[in-house]
C-alpha cells in the first residue's frame, strides 16, 4: 500500500510540475510566441481563441473563462483587437494580469485616418519587440534559476524573427519600386508595409469581415487604374465577394493573405508569413514586372 501510494503521489506532483506557469492566449501566433519564449515544462500555454474562430467577431465564452481563471497572465494582442479586454477582466478576476503585447509597438496609422492599424503581427520585427514585452512580464513569475534560460529563448526568437525580417526585405525588393503598392481587402498590412517600405492601399475597413460598399466601387477603379495597379490580395479565409467584382473589373489578379495570423492549416508564424510573402512576390511576378 506504502509504494503504491508513494508512486502515485510522486506521479501527481510531477504532472502538477510538468505544466509550469500557464499562461492563456488570446491568439494562435502568441501562444506560439509564449511557447518558444516560456519553454517547454516552464510554462503551460492555454490556448483561448478557438480553431475556427474569426479574429475580429471572436467572444470569450463562459469555457474561455474558466480556461482562463487562475492563469496568473493572459496574452491579448492589444490595439483595440479585442474590445472585449475589459469586461474579460472583470470575468477572469484580479489575479489573472491582461497583457496587451501591442503595447509595446509603435502606432502605425491607416491611410488618410488617425486609425492604428491593429494588426502589429504583420511585421516580425514587431514579433521580436512583443517577445521582450512578454519575457519581462513573465520574469516575476518564474524561479530565479529559470530566468537566464528564459533570457536565451528570447533572444533566440528575437533572432529568428530578424532573419524571417531580412529574408523578406530580399524577396520584396525584387518589386520594381512603382509595384510596391500592397492593395487589400481589409486594413491589414500597414505595419508589414511600414517595415519594407511599401505603400498600403485598404480597401475595406479594419474587420475582415466588412463585405465593402458597391457604390464606391467606381471611384476606387478609377484610383487604382491611375495608380496601374496589377495585383490585389484579399484575406485567404474569408475573401469578400467585392474583391474579386474589383480585381475582374480591373482585369488582375487577385492573391490571398493571412492577415488575422490565423491558419490552422499553417501552425508556426514562420509558415504564415512566408505563406503571405510567397503570395505577394506572385503578385508582382504574375504583372510580369518582377526583375529576373
Ligand atoms: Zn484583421
Amino acid at each position: 500500500m506504502g509504494i503504491r501510494f508513494v508512486l502515485s503521489f510522486l506521479l501527481m506532483v510531477c504532472v502538477a510540475c510538468a505544466g509550469g506557469v500557464r499562461v492563456a492566449s488570446l491568439h494562435p501566433l502568441l501562444s506560439e510566441m509564449a511557447r518558444l519564449v516560456g519553454g517547454d515544462g516552464v510554462v503551460e500555454v492555454v490556448d483561448l481563441f478557438p480553431v475556427n474562430a474569426e479574429l475580429h467577431s471572436f467572444q470569450p465564452t463562459g469555457q474561455e473563462v474558466m480556461a482562463a481563471a487562475g492563469c496568473p497572465l493572459l496574452l491579448a494582442c492589444g490595439k483595440g483587437t479585442e474590445p472585449y479586454l475589459s469586461s474579460l477582466q472583470q470575468s477572469v478576476g484580479e489575479k489573472t494580469r491582461i497583457l496587451e503585447l501591442g503595447a509595446s509597438i509603435p502606432d502605425v496609422f491607416v491611410p488618410g485616418s488617425n486609425v492604428p492599424d491593429p494588426h502589429w503581427w504583420n511585421s516580425p520585427r514587431n514579433m521580436a519587440r512583443a517577445s521582450l514585452a512578454l519575457a519581462e512580464a513573465l520574469a516575476p513569475l518564474l524561479p530565479a534559476e529559470k530566468l537566464e534560460g528564459l533570457t536565451q529563448r528570447q533572444q533566440r526568437y528575437a533572432k529568428e524573427m530578424e532573419k524571417l525580417e531580412r529574408t523578406a526585405r530580399l524577396r520584396l525588393t525584387r518589386a520594381p519600386a512603382a509595384q510596391r503598392v500592397l492593395v487589400c481587402s481589409h486594413a491589414a498590412m500597414c505595419h508589414f508595409c511600414a517595415a519594407f517600405g511599401w505603400e498600403p492601399i485598404p480597401v475595406l475597413g479594419i474587420a475582415a469581415e466588412s463585405q465593402g460598399d458597391m457604390a464606391s466601387l467606381m471611384p476606387l477603379l478609377k484610383q487604382l487604374r491611375t495608380r496601374g495597379v496589377t495585383c490585389l490580395y484579399t484575406e485567404r479565409r474569408e475573401s469578400p465577394k467585392f474583391m474579386q467584382n474589383l480585381a475582374d473589373s480591373l482585369g488582375v489578379s487577385l492573391h490571398p493573405l493571412i492577415m488575422d495570423g490565423i491558419a490552422p492549416d499553417l501552425n508556426t508564424y514562420e509558415a504564415i508569413f512566408l505563406f503571405n510573402i510567397n503570395s505577394i512576390a506572385k503578385g508582382f511576378s504574375d504583372s510580369g514586372s518582377s526583375a529576373p
